[in-house]
């Protein structure tokens, strides 16, 4: 088990948004008392956007002319919530590009994940490329990296953060469109001047929780390395043969999760649905686990969980105030998704008395409450966000591929 890593002793929180010390990814403050992110945030209002945007067109040609691929001009990673139409959209539409789709199965996908997928698909005329590891070794990854780092969702990070990159190496295609830097979004690594892009290091840090494949594979785990080989970065040489270069379209666009969401529900029918611990019926609608036993997990282990993402965002962008997302986060936080946590576990193969027993021992466990209440202009905030589909906890199943084929029939 990971133990604490912050005292409540250094807890600081900033004057705006909700974040507090504890983020994983390292908060700053100014002397205001205002967090990077929110500082960061600020360039979204300031800076010239038609001129970012023609620098990735630039950028764009520039590797079109480098390709030696014939046929795709780029590998675009996807997942099943409205946001990715939005990536498609500029891609396609607006750039012009011969995109190739892939996505990583999270193998925990719900029924509107996989109807976004083919929606996009469908719309947007698209190949698809998507992978699923085996059954097996996902499970015990995800045991494993349960039980050491008190995050199952590792190996999805894992894979998803690299398939697109071992299929624009093979393939020999030179650009991944991404659709933002999480940790610029989030706490502000970066201002948007800087243009950061992909990389190894960005990637373990980030996306793996400074967690390389071969820790997994230490002489007290059962996984070996031909368990994780898939989860390995190119090497240098070949992202330096491709001229491989990987791209965040919020260094371009003023990226707005909701804004753009709520656009491509309008104008392509995009699908958004109620999901658990949150309001935001846009964000990771595509997987049953996220905001289920990974938000408890996450919340237990830093003392904030998602919804405290999706409020910090809508506080930077002045629609909701900090008293309405102060009560809409405890709201939240509140709600304990058992059955869902048992449909995970079982999944697993592990004991919900075990899980209780690991939960327990987290750094910012705490014990149940009752979720109070919203105030009606909190209640009012939270019915802005639009869901047209069934809600994504309502299957019993993980589905694996489309209709018909489940986990654990
Ligand atoms: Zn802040």
């Amino acid at each position: 088990m990971m133990s604490a890593l912050h005292s409540n002793q250094s807890l600081r929180a900033c004057v705006q948004c909700l974040y507090r010390s504890t983020h994983p990814f390292g908060l700053q403050f100014n002397s205001d008392g205002l967090c990077t992110g929110c500082i960061t945030h600020r360039e979204k209002f300031e800076l010239d956007w038609d001129a970012r945007f023609a620098e990735l067109q630039q950028l764009v040609s520039r590797r079109k002319r480098r390709n030696r691929n014939r046929h795709y001009d780029c590998v675009v990673p996807i997942r099943g919530t409205p946001e990715y139409f939005y990536v498609m959209d500029v891609v396609k539409n607006r750039l012009g590009m011969n995109p190739l789709a892939v996505s990583y199965n999270s193998q925990f996908n719900s029924e509107v994940g996989i109807q976004n997928i083919d929606r996009i698909r469908d719309t947007f005329d698209l190949d698809v490329l998507i992978y699923s590891s085996n059954a097996t070794t996902y499970k015990k990854l995800v045991r494993e990296s349960l039980v050491r780092f008190s995050n199952m969702r590792w190996p999805y990070l894992a894979g998803e953060s690299v398939f697109p990159v071992q299929v624009a190496v093979e393939r020999d295609i030179p650009l991944v469109v991404w659709p933002y830097h999480q940790a610029t979004e989030q706490v502000g690594m970066h201002s948007y001047t800087e243009t950061p892009e992909m990389s190894r290091r960005n990637r373990a840090q980030f996306d793996l929780l400074g967690i390389e494949p071969g820790e997994l594979t230490s002489s007290e785990t059962l996984v070996s390395e031909s368990d994780v080989w898939d989860l390995e970065y190119p090497s240098d040489q070949a992202l330096v043969r491709t001229g491989l270069r990987g791209i965040y379209l919020s260094n371009f666009l003023p990226w707005d999760s909701r804004r753009y969401s709520e656009e491509m529900i309008s104008r392509f029918g995009a699908l958004g649905a109620k999901s658990l611990r949150t309001f935001d019926t846009y964000d990771r609608i595509d997987d049953m686990t996220y905001m289920g036993v990974h938000d408890v997990l996450k919340f237990y282990l830093h003392g904030y969980s998602r919804v405290t993402d999706n409020l910090s965002r809508e506080i930077r962008f002045g629609r909701i105030n900090r008293e309405d997302a102060l009560a809409v986060e405890r709201h939240y936080q509140a709600e304990y998704p058992k059955e869902e946590i048992k449909l995970f576990l079982d999944w697993l193969g592990m004991e919900y008395s075990a899980f209780e027993w690991y939960a327990g021992r987290m750094p910012f466990f705490a014990e149940r409450s009752h979720m109070a209440p919203l105030s009606r202009s909190a209640e009012s905030f939270v019915s802005g966000f639009t869901s047209n589909a069934s809600p994504v906890n309502e299957s019993k199943t993980f589905i694996l591929y489309g209709k018909g084929l489940h986990l654990n029939d």
